[in-house]
């Protein structure tokens, strides 16, 4: 049995769709949410470990957000992830769990650090407005690489900015590309100006959740090496935050009211990676198709009650 945690989630879900659309897959998945327990309890997690005895894990459950979730919850996001990540790792160590697919984040690097590889995570501080999130993001990479000496293989997955379906669209909470999303949608509905956080010119590469999901599903069947692998289009895909609020106006037909409130931190003004060799062959679906297809779905959802936000 493999176990998914965190599949109410924007990767969780786009997973879950993968995993129904192939037909290839013998083995039975069970996609858990924090309704089946919480992962910061130790008690629920034995539970979830007695009760289906996995054999393979993906665990995506985690306390993440924006920029600005980052440099307010500091505190929150270390304890919740450090505690539910080690809690995870714990008992797939006392169970005999085989593989484990865990995700990182390019967000964690050292700032200021360029080229950004795999190798260089432990080299440097995060950017401050982070540190909470990463240090125990950095936590978890310790972990599973020390239980490779247990014989658990871990493969560590380093997104970029993810977006999608089914996100966060919160505006205050939510990372970039949803907080514009719903910020530029009410704007709209008011026919007030359309403003976006920050100076704009920070840089950043974005992955769709489903090319993600598609990532995952070849790593629990295709790779079998322990590792930090980034995932992420080619940094000739960078693309800066203003671009992207401007791309987000079209997409909703709203273009002529967009300014930018520097009041606002900006945050790392660029953590530029190229994805690892193990995707060379991959195809990404193109930035602008997948924003519109968000744009759409986003639409169609938030005035049936269906958006998280
Ligand atoms: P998400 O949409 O916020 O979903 C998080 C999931 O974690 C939800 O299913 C949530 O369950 C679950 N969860 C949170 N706290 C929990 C707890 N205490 N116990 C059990 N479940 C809990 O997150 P995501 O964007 O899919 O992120 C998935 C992974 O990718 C995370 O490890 C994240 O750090 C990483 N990542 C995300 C991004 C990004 O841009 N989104 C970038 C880099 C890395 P409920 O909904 O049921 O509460
Ligand atoms: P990061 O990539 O980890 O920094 O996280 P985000 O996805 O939150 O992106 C942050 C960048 O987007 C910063 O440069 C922000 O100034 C900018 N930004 C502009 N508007 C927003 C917004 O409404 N929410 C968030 N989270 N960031 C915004």
């Amino acid at each position: 049995m493999i176990i998914v945690t965190g599949s109410s989630g924007l990767i969780g879900k786009a997973l879950l769709d993968e995993y129904v659309s192939n037909l290839e897959i013998k083995e039975i998945w069970k996609f858990l949410t924090s309704e089946d327990g919480d992962l910061t309890k130790e008690s629920d997690v034995y539970k979830i470990f007695e009760k289906y005895q996995p054999t393979c894990i993906v665990h995506l459950a985690a306390n993440v957000g924006g920029l600005y979730k980052n440099m307010y919850q500091k505190a929150e996001m270390f304890e919740d992830n450090i505690i539910m990540n080690t809690l995870l790792f714990k008992y797939a160590r006392k169970y005999k769990v085989k593989k484990i697919i865990s995700i990182l984040s390019t967000c964690i690097f050292p700032d200021g650090v360029q080229p950004l590889t795999e190798d260089k995570l432990h080299l440097g501080p995060p950017h401050y407005s982070n540190e909470g999130y990463a240090y125990a993001k950095r936590m978890m990479e310790v972990h599973g690489r020390i239980l490779n000496e247990s014989g658990i293989q871990t493969i560590q997955l380093v997104p970029t900015n993810i977006f999608g379906p089914y996100d966060n669209f919160n505006i205050d909470n939510a990372h970039v590309i949803p907080a514009l999303i719903h910020n530029c949608y009410l704007s709209k509905q008011s026919n007030k100006s359309f403003i976006v956080k920050g100076s704009g010119k920070p840089l950043r590469q974005f992955i769709y959740n489903k090319d993600l999901a598609k990532m995952i599903m070849w790593n629990m069947y295709h790779n079998k090496k322990s590792g930090m692998y980034i995932c992420s289009p080619p940094s000739n895909q960078e693309i800066s935050i203003g671009d992207v609020a401007r791309q987000i106006a079209k997409c909703m037909e709203y273009e002529n009211k967009l300014t930018f409130d520097v009041q606002y931190s900006d945050g790392q003004y660029k953590k530029t990676v190229e994805p690892n060799n193990i995707y060379n062959n991959f195809e990404y679906t193109d930035f602008s198709k997948a924003l519109q297809y968000t744009v759409e779905w986003f639409i169609e959802n938030y005035p049936k009650n269906k958006v998280r936000i």
